[in-house]
């Protein structure tokens, strides 16, 4: 079931994704040669209660930390860790957060250092298709507008899109209706109401799209080992057009949204 949102409560899942998106910035700068992606997690659930929230994830279906950390092959849901980060790696954060009853959900790749050019690639064209996800987002469309458009994107540039994990909607859930795949048909899917807030994230790989599951029963990895990003934003669709909740300026000024 859809919960559609008014403008009251778009303003509280701003509030929370701004939150969840300035956390992203501090995690962002932590994050370096030598460090464990463990610190981060510490820095941001220090960083999220300092400021009046509850981090999300934590305990979420049982998981076990504040963010979701995924190096490399790592493609999302990794578990922050004594692994310290070296030259070249990427380093996927997913972070969640809860402000007054409301969700806020975004997700950052970031490059530490110099990293391979085909690496690169992968993390602008990710970013790329959320950009597109977005552009195709309005109400009276639907869902597989956004899902074409980010799909188009990715596979023209040769790279995988994940089937597996999906978008979806934000509120007083994490999780709520409708999914929103980063595949699909234009004009198919849910349409796109006054009030629809959701969350758009392309799971990027640079080779095969095929995934497997970790140990640990979480940490989703590219099956050829090969590099994956992951970039999320949360939009709210309304009749006087799209708002973007959260935002990735905090984290580079020069940012699209
Ligand atoms: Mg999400
Ligand atoms: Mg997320």
């Amino acid at each position: 079931m859809i919960h559609l949102k008014n403008e009251e409560e778009i303003e509280l899942i701003r509030v929370a994704n701004q939150l969840v998106s300035k956390t992203l910035a501090e995690v962002g700068r932590a994050i370096k040669p030598g460090v464990t992606t463990m610190s981060l997690d510490t820095l941001a659930e220090q960083y999220i209660r300092d400021n009046g929230g509850i981090p999300s994830f934590k305990g979420y279906e049982g998981f076990p930390s504040t963010l979701c950390v995924s190096v490399n092959e790592e493609v999302v849901h990794g578990f922050p860790s004594d692994y310290v980060i070296k030259e070249g790696d990427i380093v996927s954060i997913d972070c969640g957060a809860i402000v007054k009853g409301f969700n806020g959900d975004s997700a950052y790749t970031f490059p530490v250092g110099e990293i391979a050019p085909e690496t690169q690639e992968l993390l602008d064209v990710t970013k790329e298709s959320l950009y597109k996800g977005i552009a195709a987002a309005k109400v009276g469309g639907r869902i597989g507008d956004i899902s074409f458009a980010v799909q188009n994107h990715v596979e023209s540039h040769g790279m995988g899109v994940v089937r597996e994990m999906v978008g979806h909607g934000l509120g007083r859930e994490m999780h709520e209706d409708p999914q929103v795949p980063n595949y699909g048909r234009q004009g198919s899917g849910t349409k796109i109401k006054d009030g629809l807030v959701i969350c758009i994230e392309p799971m990027i790989t640079q080779g095969s799209r095929h995934i497997v599951f970790g140990e640990n029963g979480w940490t989703v990895s590219t099956k050829d080992h090969k590099p994956a990003a992951h970039y999320e934003l949360c939009v709210a669709c309304t009749q006087s057009g799209v708002k973007v909740l959260s935002t990735f300026k905090y984290i580079d000024p020069t940012a699209m949204y």
